[in-house]
């Protein structure tokens, strides 16, 4: 049977002036979100994220798909709270959960969205087991960073997936097997992105205690300079399955790709509960909440994209295709327009024209951005969001 011990700590860091962090930390469930959104609705958004595991960890998890719609079912939650008010509209939230499947079978369950991480520590190696989905991460899937590169990026801040910015969210899972002295870490960026994973590795080797654990590695992140909120939660395998039968045990690639259930309150359409919140997705960046929500992408923004968008300009998740297929639709309703003028302008034999004034284009303003925020300005379309094909590495 397994039997687990853990420990958690969180911490605001040194600049932020709240802590939009949210974790749970108890039997059967481990679960880290990073909420973001600023005004505290990335603290509401987390704080739905955590609550909706942990209310449906008492039906119990059986499989990872269960898990996988319990997340579904707090990102609509999220969702309907933007939606309600709109002080909170645009919040969202990451999240990185481990959950107690089989207990007598020592299998566990881990869900992910967004760049929070779970990492395993087995027979001295600390691996990562999840997959960031940020933007930086498909630099380094793509060979144009290394991850050390990652770490320090001035656009580490976007992430490519979140709950609480579309109606769908795709969820990585993967189902592993406990061994006995595997040691679990769940983390935020604030530990990460302060911390490499040498020094998350030695301090992990060299703390017998999961709660000191915990602790010294949030201190460690403020010790680095605490620019985020910082939270980790550590899980020991007291006792699980024999290591050695256990060699190959890679959780690989996310399961994520196909089947997964959806929430039985999305049974029936229902796109008028859950539909984009009227309001501006996003409160736009605040001090205290720099982090991005884009789509997936695989080339960097270009420097006029990154220009034109404003401040706090609505930010969705749209993929290439959708946005392809309203700019055709777009280009072949021009095409009409001008025809259908051109059409009339000669039925009605117009005089020649007049000389007309030189025509001024007014681009786009530009905004400054806060320092710290890196955004691209969205397609001007109210289609209904797509969710972000994954990439075919993943
Ligand atoms: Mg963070």
């Amino acid at each position: 049977m397994l039997e687990l011990h853990w420990g958690a700590a969180t911490h605001q860091g040194l600049v932020r002036d709240m802590n939009e962090d949210a974790y749970a930390a108890e039997p059967g469930l481990f679960v880290v979100a990073d909420g973001m959104g600023g005004h505290s609705a990335g603290e509401v958004a987390s704080a739905i994220a955590v609550d909706t595991l942990r209310r449906a960890v008492g039906d119990g998890y059986r499989r990872v798909d269960d898990v996988a719609v319990a997340v579904r079912l707090a990102n609509a939650s999220i969702r309907a709270e933007a939606s309600a008010r709109a002080d909170r509209a645009g919040m969202g939230t990451t999240i990185t959960a481990l959950v107690v499947l089989d207990p007598e079978h020592h299998l566990l369950g881990i869900a992910n969205v967004g760049d929070s991480r779970t990492y395993r520590l087995r027979a001295g190696k600390l691996s990562r087991l999840t997959i960031d989905h940020s933007y930086v991460e498909e630099l380094v899937r793509d060979g144009q960073i290394t991850a050390e590169e990652a770490r320090l990026h001035p656009r580490r801040n976007i992430v490519t997936r979140a709950l609480g910015i579309d109606r769908t969210v795709e969820i990585d899972t993967w189902t592993i097997t406990a061994a006995t002295g595997d040691r679990y870490v769940l983390c935020s960026d604030g530990l990460v992105d302060e911390v490499p994973d040498h020094e998350i590795d030695d301090l992990l080797s060299g703390v017998a205690d999961p709660q000191e654990a915990a602790e010294q590695l949030v201190a460690t992140a403020n010790r680095h300079g605490g620019r985020d909120n910082v939270t980790v939660v550590v899980v020991d395998v007291v006792q699980g399955a024999d290591p050695a039968t256990l060699a190959d045990d890679d959780p690989g690639e996310p399961q994520w790709a196909e089947g997964q259930p959806e929430p039985e309150r999305w049974a029936d359409d229902d796109t008028e509960q859950f539909a984009p919140a009227a309001a501006p997705r996003s409160p736009g960046r605040t001090t205290d909440d720099d982090t991005v929500v884009l789509p997936a992408i695989t080339d960097p923004p270009s420097p006029d994209a990154e220009q034109v968008r404003p401040v706090g300009a609505p930010r969705r998740t749209i993929g290439i295709g959708g946005f392809l297929f309203w700019f055709a639709l777009g280009a072949i309703a021009t095409v009409v327009v001008v025809v259908a003028l051109v059409a009339l302008r000669g039925g009605d034999q117009a005089p020649p024209p007049t000389t007309v004034p030189p025509t001024t284009v007014q681009r786009a303003t530009t905004t400054p951005r806060p320092s710290g925020t890196s955004t691209t300005r969205p397609p001007a379309t109210t289609a209904a969001p797509r969710p972000v094909p994954p990439t075919s590495s993943r």
